[in-house]
């Protein structure tokens, strides 16, 4: 263990991964903490990570309340129709109210911004979204990070938060390890904001084999966001409302903006618009929710996906008539080349011209996620002037740790906040951060010796393991006395995918399937005790997958308590097919003991802010 060098930093407000959430967060923390001492940790380089590394073509949330293109409420009711009634709407008009501040500070600092030449206003490709020149917008918001926090650590993934020994349930820091020199991090910290964005990988990938990291969502986003607050007992909340995409087939590439800006349409392989003929059969399923506008992604999903199975696929987008119009043509490439220029160079090798043939999607394999189409993550208090008595305990974005906060995928019951929404989450958490370390809430904590040097022997034992193990293998990589990363992956994407509703059982799960999957998980959690890591490289792959195994147990446990199908197309149980307002139209908390390890769910009012102060001001 001596072998491993012990660096200690002492600071006011840690951020727990640097990408669109934590720059946030890393900014706005300087902004109201001058004196303050910063430290930002990221696992990549916080000029190229996260889910925005590659850029975007559009910012997918913008009120544009200056020009009243849309307000706080209509954004709460959007994301609130698209989660099938189900959204923290405190959270959601929160960050609705600020969002534009920060894409107009987007602007400032030199993202291009398309405009609309007629208006001179920003180039809309839906109600919500913006067009951007966007290749270079990770970097841009990097550079704002970098010029507020004391310091930032590039290549160190965070293992475990540290807890205070001085006061019961609150937080004292947080360990990691440098992927590049193995060295051991230890950040004691009066604040921590958890930013480490979504679980990819946990359900079992369409593209396998030849094709396998190849995901839609980043495939180094590995639910540290969800694991490590779940590891100290913080709640979690809509866990089971994974998602699932409709995307462009094997290479992920999106299609938002061909819908919306190209106007292209979706057929069965018959040349037909099969949406509609689904129309009864999720009626009966979901009732009214079907005849909402927009129609929620998920049951667009559910229409796609049956369509399938009665075996009229494949389903593909129609472009041959939009990309005749050069202008659009040059718009659709354009899309992929700034965001998923891997779509552009699968259809290359699959000899796909989208201007002559009609390019097929599929549904992806599901994700966990908290700033997308979905809304799973921590369990946080709203703003002091929104939030009802059952979702404020003091600080805005604190989760059920004291000190600690979270901020965009992290953050569960606020969906459709996408990348500027959780930036401006990230501003919203610090501030409050901040707030809470002026009102002297995080004096005296300690953490010993002991607790740091645990979590070291902890987090180096895959080597240890590996070093051990390796002796006793005659031939081939299989060890009688390790796993490797890799191995513990598969094993882990196929509990999901075949007991927890994944690709494999088309998204259909059930009571016995769940209950089944939670044995072979923890077997697993036993199991990856003798993780092997024969390099640095292959210590994180060891750590993403513990943390993958964690948040995937959080996951089923929320799939198992909430009986009923709230999301077909995300998923369904098929013991409780249909949409149940009467019982489960609630939110579900969960908390997992860390002495046990055993879980506790409990369903939580679902509040309709909103509607109800409009109902106040009309009566
Ligand atoms: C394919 C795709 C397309 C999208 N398209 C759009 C779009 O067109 N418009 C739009 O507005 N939004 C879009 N989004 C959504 C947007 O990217 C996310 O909402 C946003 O990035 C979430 O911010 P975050 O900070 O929570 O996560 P991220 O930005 O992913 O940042 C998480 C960071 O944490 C780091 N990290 C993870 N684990 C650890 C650890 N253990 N220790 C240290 N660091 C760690 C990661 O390396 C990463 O840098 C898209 C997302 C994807 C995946």
């Amino acid at each position: 263990m001596a072998k491993h060098k012990t660096h200690f930093e002492d600071c006011d407000v840690l951020v727990v991964g640097g990408g669109m959430a934590g720059t946030g967060a890393a900014f706005e923390a300087r902004h109201w903490g001058r004196d303050l001492k910063i430290i930002c940790v990221e696992k990549a380089n916080i000029d190229r990570s996260g889910a925005v590394a590659q850029g975007l073509y559009a910012i997918n949330c913008y009120m544009g309340m200056q020009w009243g293109e849309n307000q706080p409420e209509d954004h709460v009711r959007y994301a609130r129709n698209d989660l099938m009634g189900l959204v923290r709407e405190d959270l959601g008009y929160d960050m609705a109210r600020h969002v534009d501040s920060t894409v107009h500070m987007f602007d400032e600092w030199g993202l291009p911004m398309m405009k609309n030449e007629k208006t001179g206003r920003y180039l809309r490709e839906g109600k919500w979204q913006i067009m951007i020149h966007g290749e270079s917008y990770k970097p841009i918001v990097a550079e704002a990070a970098k010029k507020s926090a004391d310091k930032i650590y590039n290549r160190i993934m965070i293992t475990h938060l540290l807890m205070d020994e001085n006061a019961e349930n609150r937080v004292g820091g947080a360990v990691g390890f440098n992927m590049r020199t193995g060295d051991y991090y230890v950040f004691r910290a009066k604040t921590v904001i958890v930013a480490a964005g979504g679980a990819s990988h946990i359900f079992k990938p369409r593209a396998v084999g030849e094709g396998m990291g190849r995901t839609w969502y980043a495939p180094w986003s590995n639910g540290s966001a969800y694991a490590l607050p779940i590891a100290v007992g913080a709640k979690m909340t809509q866990m089971e409302n994974r998602i699932v995409l409709c995307r462009f087939k094997d290479g992920y590439g999106p299609v938002g903006a061909y819908f919306l800006h190209l106007k292209t349409y979706t057929q069965n392989a018959n040349g037909e618009n099969y949406e509609k003929k689904w129309y009864d059969q999720t009626k009966e399923m979901v009732g009214e929710y079907i005849d909402h506008h927009p129609t929620p992604t998920c049951l667009r999903n559910h229409a796609f996906i049956q369509e399938t199975i009665a075996g009229r696929g494949p389903i593909q987008m129609v472009t041959t008539e939009a990309f005749q119009d050069p202008h659009l043509e040059t718009v659709g490439w354009e899309n992929f080349l700034g965001m998923t220029v891997g779509q552009a160079v699968v259809w290359a090798s699959q000899n796909i011209d989208p201007k002559y043939t009609n390019p097929e999607l599929t549904t992806s394999e599901p994700y966990v996620m908290g700033s997308h189409a979905t809304c799973s993550g921590a369990w946080v208090s709203g703003p002091e002037d929104l939030s009802p008595p059952e979702y404020f305990w003091g600080y805005n974005r604190m989760l059920t740790v004291e000190g600690l906060f979270g901020a965009g995928d992290t953050v569960g019951g606020s969906a459709h906040k996408f990348s500027s929404g959780s930036f401006t989450e990230g501003r919203l958490a610090a501030k409050a951060a901040v707030k809470y370390i002026e009102d002297q809430k995080a004096e005296n904590i300690n953490v010993s010796d002991k607790q740091c040097e645990d979590f070291k022997k902890a987090i180096y034992k895959p080597l240890e393991n590996y070093t051990v193990g390796r002796n006793e293998i005659t031939g081939g990589t299989v060890s009688p006395s390790y796993i490797s990363p890799i191995q513990g992956l598969q094993r882990l994407q196929r509990i999901m995918d075949e007991y927890v509703g994944g690709i494999a059982t088309n998204y259909m799960t059930n009571g016995n399937m769940l209950k089944r999957g939670l044995e072979l998980l923890k077997w697993l959690e036993e199991d990856l005790e003798n993780v092997g890591a024969e390099d640095y490289h292959q210590l994180m792959r060891a750590w993403e997958l513990k943390h993958r195994a964690l948040t995937s147990q959080c996951v089923t446990e929320h799939t198992l308590f909430r009986e009923e199908t709230r999301w077909p197309g995300y998923y369904y149980r098929g013991d409780h097919m249909k949409l149940d307002d009467e019982n489960w139209h609630c939110l579900t908390v969960s908390r997992r003991d860390p002495k046990t390890g055993k879980f506790t769910l409990e369903k939580v009012p679902v509040y309709h802010i909103v509607d109800e102060k409009e109902k106040k001001k009309a009566s």
